[in-house]
């Protein structure tokens, strides 16, 4: 382990200006993703500042317009847990909880979470393979490597790696704002520009610079997110990143969406916003026409990951392991995920040989 001295922040403006002028010192509030980045060797700061101190940053507020105010060093299991965060916007409270394991999101900040850095094992690989992220000019292993789990979308020669942050795809679709505590003041980042596509800075995740603090973040009151849910699809049934996912928010006038709010985790640098003019999201009057038009919507270029990407079908959840995974959810903690399993959907082998035993007992008995 790379070693460090740790001091403790209980002044924003003192922590700001500490940060703006020593580049060997990194905030940590959880330290879930830090740490890690630390044993990997990915990150070497010389100095922590534990944050965890600063006053009015963990507070969850109900903003009187219909909105929510989350501080940035709230706790991933108390955002889920929020009665106003479940009522208003579900599909934040369903993110956090699909996000982590119990232990980790009682000890994750909401700050930390946007934060964290991509899951490519190249750039966590202790030993320091060819990588962009990492040493800026090395190349990109992953480019021709293992890229199963890489970018389809945005992506650039200098790097294929994805965003593994489950609630910012939920909060790039519910347009949420960033507010950040900087040298010169406050300023408001709306979420679809707090991250980056790689290009050719892939060293870069988002647009903070030194100096800047995230206090909290704004979620905006807006008429789909009340009927609004996140489906995550990932290789294993629990604490796995996703291979893709998607926070949906609809409108719905009778058996007809008015409107509609999509955005893809997975499969970008960032957080993949579909916006109703684009050609990926299309939909008209019916129900089921914003997955229809989805299907028939054009592909983007292929991609040398895009091949990988199309063994998804096989990642799916097997339907009878599921109900087990969220009853085991429940018992850790508040569970908004429970839900019947879809008729027809695919079956593990080992659930698939049981099923298979059972019916050919049944016709022999027969
Ligand atoms: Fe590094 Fe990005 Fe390439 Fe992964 S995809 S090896 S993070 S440059």
């Amino acid at each position: 382990m790379h070693p460090f001295s740790l001091s403790r922040a209980d002044d924003p403006a003192k922590a700001i200006a500490a940060h703006a002028f020593d580049p060997q010192l990194a905030f940590v509030a959880g330290g879930t993703d830090l740490i890690g980045l630390m044993k990997d060797r990915a990150a070497l700061p010389e100095r922590l500042l534990d944050i965890n101190g600063l006053p009015n940053m963990a507070r969850i507020e109900a903003l009187p317009e219909g909105g929510v105010r989350i501080g940035a060093l709230a706790r991933m299991s108390d955002v889920a847990a929020d009665t106003e965060v479940r009522r208003r916007f579900p599909v934040v409270a369903e993110a956090l909880l699909f996000a982590a394991s119990g232990q980790l999101r009682n000890m994750a900040s909401i700050g930390g979470n946007i934060m964290q850095r991509t899951r490519c094992a190249y750039f966590r690989d202790e030993i320091g393979c060819r990588c962009n992220k990492r040493n800026r000019g090395s190349g990109c292993a992953a480019f021709h490597g293992l890229n199963r789990n890489h970018a389809i979308f945005g992506w650039s020669e200098s790097c294929v790696a994805t965003n593994p942050s489950d609630l910012a795809v939920a909060l790039a679709a519910m347009d949420a704002i960033v507010i950040v505590q900087g040298k010169t003041g406050e300023r408001l980042i709306p979420f679809a520009d707090f991250h980056r596509l790689p290009g050719s800075t892939p060293e870069r995740d988002n647009v903070l610079d030194r100096g800047d603090l995230i206090v909290a973040i704004e979620v905006p009151a807006n008429v789909e997110a009340s009927a609004s849910h996140y489906l995550k699809v990932r290789d294993r049934a629990s604490y796995e990143f996703a291979l893709v996912s998607t926070a949906a928010a609809v409108e719905m006038d009778g058996r007809q969406i008015r409107s509609a709010r999509l955005a893809m985790g997975g499969v970008a640098h960032k957080p993949w916003r579909l916006k109703p003019g684009c050609a990926e999201f299309r939909w008209t009057t019916s129900t089921g026409s914003v997955q229809r038009s989805l299907h028939r919507s054009p592909m983007p270029a292929p991609s040398p990951i895009m091949r990988s990407k199309s063994s998804l079908r096989s990642a799916l959840p097997c339907v009878h392991c599921k109900p087990r995974e969220h009853a085991h959810e429940r018992c850790r903690t508040t569970d908004l995920t429970r839900r019947r399993p879809a008729q027809g959907g695919r079956r593990c082998t080992l659930h698939g040989r049981y099923f298979a035993r059972r019916r050919s007992s049944c016709r022999n008995r027969l």
